[in-house]
Order: structure tokens, then C-alpha cells, then sequence
């Protein structure tokens, strides 16, 4: 009876151990990912300015991704814990200034943020829930102005082609931390600066030198396109 209650106890106690394994994920730091808005929108793909209109000339966010040092990601990490937007309703004005949604048709934004948190949001779930996730990104935005300190290089968003080496160290001059470059193509094929990476730790609160870069490759020189 006593060997019967103890075997129970165990295969109770395995079970809860596997869901806690299963359930809480883990990874290792966080991208912050900032895009130029011009470079979305010249692309043969095209893009549609959100419902409130086209936004500032400036860069904006496209999402905070966790990502483990060995260079892979999780994602869709919750089906239990999809976008709700009444949780976010104190941050959206915020939002739509800061993380735009330029794809097509027009939209006011919701699908892109919901798209965001159900894909890598619910990664850091073990840290940030709904609010704080959306909270830390404009947060991270608040504490490095990218068109502000590449302008300071005198790297302009003005059509100009500028080494890939320069726009680098302008980035690590003013935020402190080495970023990684994303370009894409314009309609006419030349490389442009499409998003800059920087990494963040685990409370989402810090910048941190990145442990891994994503992959991809720039023109040694690309294009800053105005918008
Ligand atoms: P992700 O799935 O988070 O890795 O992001 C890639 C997806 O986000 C692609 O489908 C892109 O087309 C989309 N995307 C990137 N930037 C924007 C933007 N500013 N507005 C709407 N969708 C975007
Ligand atoms: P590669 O030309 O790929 O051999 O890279 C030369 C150096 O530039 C290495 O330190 C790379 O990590 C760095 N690098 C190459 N492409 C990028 C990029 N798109 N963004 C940031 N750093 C890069």
C-alpha cells in the first residue's frame, strides 16, 4: 500500500517536472530590431502607410526577439497567451508612433504588434508579460536615437551610399555596443540599410555586446534612402 502511494507520488512529481520543462522556455538574450522606414517601402514589394497616416522620417521598432547564443530562436511559444489588445490600450499611441505597421493593405497596427507578441513575445513570457514586453521595446528606443547619431556621422538618410563600416562604428560610437546591419534591395537591386540589431539582456532592460550575429550579407557600401 505505502510502495503503492510513493510509486503514485513519483509519476506525480515527473509529470509536473516535464510541464514546467515543457512550458517555461528559455533563451538567452534578446535582438531589439529597428527598421528604416525607406528602405521598407522602396523595395519592388512596396508598402502602405498605416491607417493614422505616413509616419516621422525616423527609424522605427520591428520587434524584440529572444534568440539563444547559439544562434537559434523560439518562437510561437504560447498558444494560451495570444495578442490582447485591451492590455496594451495606455501604450498604443506610443505604438503607433514608434512600431508602425507599413505592410499592405493599411492597418492601424494590431496585426503587426499581435504577429510580434505571438511569435517572440511569448518567448520571454518567463520575464515580461504583455504589457511589459510592449513597454520594454519603447523603452529601448527611448535609450538610443539611431537617425540621431548616424546624422551626427553625417550619415543622412538622403539616397547617398555610405560604407557599411562607417554607419558600424557611428552605431557604436553612440549607443556603446557593436550592432549588426540588415540590408535589403531597393527596386533598382542596390543594397540598402534596412535594420540595425542591437542585443539586450534578459530583463530587457540593458544593452549588451551581441554573443551571436544574425546572418546575411550587405554591399561593403549601401544606401541610406530618404522617406
Ligand atoms: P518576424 O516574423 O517577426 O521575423 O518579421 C518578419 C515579418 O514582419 C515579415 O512578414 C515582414 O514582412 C513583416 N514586417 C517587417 N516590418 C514590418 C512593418 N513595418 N510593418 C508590417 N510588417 C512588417
Ligand atoms: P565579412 O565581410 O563578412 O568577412 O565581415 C567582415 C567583418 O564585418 C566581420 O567582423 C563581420 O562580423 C562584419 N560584418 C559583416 N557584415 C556585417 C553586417 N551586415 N553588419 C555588421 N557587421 C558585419
Amino acid at each position: 500500500m505505502k510502495s503503492k502511494f510513493y510509486s503514485v507520488s513519483i509519476k506525480f512529481l515527473i509529470i509536473q517536472l516535464l510541464s514546467v520543462l515543457c512550458v517555461s522556455q528559455s533563451f538567452d538574450f534578446f535582438y531589439f530590431v529597428q527598421q528604416w522606414p525607406g528602405s521598407y517601402c522602396d523595395t519592388s514589394q512596396s508598402c502602405c502607410y498605416p491607417t493614422s497616416g505616413k509616419p516621422a522620417p525616423d527609424f522605427s521598432i520591428h520587434g524584440l526577439w529572444p534568440n539563444n547564443n547559439d544562434g537559434s530562436y523560439p518562437s510561437n511559444c504560447d498558444p494560451n497567451d495570444p495578442f490582447d489588445k485591451s492590455k496594451i490600450s495606455d501604450l498604443t499611441g506610443s505604438m503607433e508612433k514608434s512600431w508602425p505597421s507599413l505592410a499592405c493593405p493599411s492597418s492601424n497596427g494590431l496585426s503587426f504588434w499581435s504577429h510580434e507578441w505571438n511569435k517572440h513575445g511569448t518567448c520571454s513570457e518567463s520575464v515580461l508579460n504583455q504589457h511589459g514586453y510592449f513597454q520594454a521595446a519603447l523603452n529601448l528606443k527611448n535609450q538610443v536615437n539611431l537617425l540621431q547619431t548616424l546624422k551626427t556621422a553625417g550619415i543622412q538618410p538622403n539616397g547617398e551610399s555610405y560604407s557599411l563600416e562607417s554607419i558600424k562604428d557611428a552605431v557604436t560610437k553612440g549607443s556603446g555596443y557593436t550592432p549588426w546591419v540588415e540590408c535589403n534591395t531597393d527596386e533598382s537591386g542596390n543594397s540598402q540599410l534596412y535594420q540595425i540589431y542591437l542585443c539586450v539582456d534578459t530583463s530587457a532592460a540593458n544593452f549588451t555586446e551581441c554573443p551571436v550575429f544574425p546572418k546575411g550579407k550587405c554591399g561593403s557600401q549601401i544606401t541610406f534612402p530618404s522617406f
